[in-house]
Parts: structure tokens; sequence; C-alpha cells
């Protein structure tokens, strides 16, 4: 798609973003007058209109990369960097996130068939994709900006969670599951903190499914896939086949680092941490499943982590299984309210 593609010369008067947030609904959309903004884009409706709009189709007018302003960078990862922008006309904050890759066009291709999938989510608990774009050899997502940054960031700051927070944390994360899992036959293949993202209303959701997809298959072989292989399954390390039990071997690890404040496998020689990850690759495919301390957490925790932990991934809970789960329910009567925890125990958000 060429930048500034979107022919719009309309002269909007639109009211200040505050007033437009007013409009936003529940499912991502919002309207005012003239304009309409939802996961598919940003398009103009007839003014002074009493009927229903039209749905939006993702051939109409849609948001470029010439409609948002650039405010700061919030992340770096191993593919690209992450930006705060600001659409022009509405004043709303998004997430842009920028991988520089020179491919071929059949590779294009392919990655234009990734993304779509990731466009056409719905589910709250999801990091919303609103738009992608190949353009000169960068591949370029507008994505939902959660404002209090991924989990990763979150435990540099607090260094471990309690139980009561990770129980309310967890329910969000497996409503995301469930729905890429279930609804949509999806498998994440790179959960890990630094994709899940929170924000100041208390929400969790997972993001960068199909990324980790389009790296591997772009770069050829899956053995030269950059990334972190710490989360990755013991039936993936081996090469073997892999499916949705895969991503929840992942969400047992990040749970068990959450409460203990530390990656749970541990270097031989207590050392500078791995130095050679072939042999991290080793015990995790080798060792026993780590587990949480007993003497330490409730056993409602340590056998959730067990569910989730189990190297053979028939032993190993589902999503909707895990969602019974008695750990989950435990501190049900504590009414954990997970917005004042994030945004009291971190360091003050980007846009509060
Ligand atoms: P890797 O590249 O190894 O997967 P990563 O997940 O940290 O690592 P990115 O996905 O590029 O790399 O994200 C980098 C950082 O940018 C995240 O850790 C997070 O702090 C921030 N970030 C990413 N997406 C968003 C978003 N939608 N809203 C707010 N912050 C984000
Ligand atoms: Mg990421």
């Amino acid at each position: 798609m060429k930048k500034g593609g979107l022919g719009l010369n309309l002269k909007l008067s639109l009211p200040p973003p505050e007033e437009v947030s007013k409009f936003l609904t529940q499912s991502g959309t919002f309207m005012d007058g003239d304009l309409l903004v939802n996961k598919d884009g940003v398009r103009i409706v007839s003014q002074g209109s009493v009927e229903a709009p039209p749905p939006i189709k993702p051939t109409d007018n849609q948001m470029s990369l010439a409609d948002i302003d650039t405010i700061k960078v919030i992340g770096k990862g191993n593919g690209g960097i992450v930006q705060l922008v600001q659409h022009k006309w509405t004043g709303q904050f998004f997430a842009l996130k920028v991988i520089q890759m020179n491919i071929e066009e059949c590779a294009r291709r392919q990655i234009a068939q990734e993304l779509k999938i990731n466009q056409s989510s719905q589910c709250p608990h999801i990091v919303v994709c609103y738009q992608s774009f190949y353009d000169n050899g960068a591949i370029s997502i507008i994505l939902e900006y959660m404002d209090g940054g991924s989990l990763a960031d979150f435990l540099k700051k607090v260094k471990s969670i309690p139980e009561p927070y990770l129980a309310a944390i967890s329910k969000q994360v497996l409503q995301g599951l469930i729905y890429l899992h279930h609804d949509r036959h999806i498998i994440h293949r790179d959960l890990k903190p630094s994709n899940l993202l929170i924000n100041h209303q208390g929400e969790v959701k997972i993001t960068d499914f199909g990324v980790s997809a389009i790296m591997a298959s772009t770069s050829g072989q899956a053995n030269t896939f950059v990334g972190t292989y710490n989360y990755m399954s013991p039936e993936r390390i081996i090469g073997g086949k892999y499916g949705s039990k895969s991503d929840i071997w992942s969400l047992g690890l990040v749970l068990l680092e959450c409460a203990t404040g530390h990656f749970p496998y541990t270097p031989r020689e207590q050392e500078e941490g791995w130095t050679n990850f072939y042999e991290l690759m080793e015990a995790i495919v080798e060792e026993a499943p780590p587990s949480a301390p007993s003497d330490e957490f409730s056993p409602e925790f340590c056998s959730f982590i067990s569910a989730c932990v189990q190297k053979d991934p028939k032993d190993r809970q589902s999503a909707p299984e895990l969602m019974h789960h008695p750990f989950l329910s435990l501190y049900d009567d504590l009414n954990v309210d997970l917005a004042s925890y994030f945004r009291n125990a971190g360091s003050p958000l980007a846009t509060f």
C-alpha cells in the first residue's frame, strides 16, 4: 500500500479527542458525524445521516502512515521498533510497530495474509491490529496502544506479582487463548512476558501472534528464527509436531516467572545466566519441568502451574480446562482491582 493513499481531502470539523473518545464503543468503533474509526480503519460517512452507517470494509478508506504523528519510541524488540503515534484528526493514540524486512514478492503476499488474520481478531483480550502496510522494505503495523506497556516492563518494576493479581491476569490471558485456539484455530507460538500488554483499565491482552510465524517463514528456516526460545515447549524444541498446548507450556513459565520474579530455569553453574542457549534447550527437554515452591505459594497455584508445564502436551490442560481450575477462583472474594495495581505499582504511564 502506498503512503498517504487515502485520497481524503475532506475538511473535517471534529470535536477534541476527549469528546471523540466518548463515542468509542466496546467493539472499538467510534463515530462522530462524518468520521468512523474501527479496527478496519478510518472512513468518512455522509454528514447528518440518521441511518446506521454501512459496515466498514477493509477496502474502504483506511488509515495511512500519512495520517499519524510520531510521539516517541516506546519499545524495541528483535525485529524492530514500536512507537507511540497519534492520529492527526482524532487525537487517538496507537502503537506503530515497524519491522525492517527486505523480502521477495511471494513472502510479502504471505505476510499480508498473516496480517489479515490479525486484523480480523475480535476479542477483548487480543491487541487490536488496525492496519498494516508494506512499504520500502519495512512492515508497519498500527496496533491498539496499551498504555501500561508489557508484562515484562511491569515485572521489572514490581519484581514479582502476588497470587491474587496473577489469578486475575491468568483469567484474561486464558480468555485470549481460548479465542485464539478454539475460535480461530491459531497457535500463538511466541507467548512471553513482552507479548502480554497491560493498560490503566486493568486489561491484559495478548499481542504479536502470527508475527513469529512471519519471522520464521520469511527467514527461510525455522532455526534461523531470531527471538527468545526461553518459553518454547519441549515438543517444539525437539522439532516435533506441536499444537495449541505449546502455548499453555509458555503460559505456565510466564506465570511462574511473574510469581517468583525470575525465569524458572537456572543455569547449572550459577554465573551470568544462560550463556549457551543449547544448554537451556537441553534443560527444557531433558530435565523435570519447573514447579512453584510449595512453601511459598498456595497449593492451588502450584497445581495450576503443574497443569501447564507438563512435558507431554497430552498431560497439559487446555485453556478451557484451565479456566475451571480452582486457582482462578481462589481469590474471588478479594475483588482484585488490577487497574489500580497496574497504575500504582509501576511508574507513571505515558498517557495518564
Ligand atoms: P521480541 O522482538 O523478541 O519479540 P518484544 O516482544 O519485546 O521482543 P516488540 O514486540 O517489538 O518486541 O515490542 C517491544 C516493546 O514495545 C514491548 O516490550 C512493549 O514494551 C512495547 N509495545 C509493543 N507493542 C505495544 C503496544 N501495542 N502498546 C504499547 N506498547 C507496546
Ligand atoms: Mg512483542
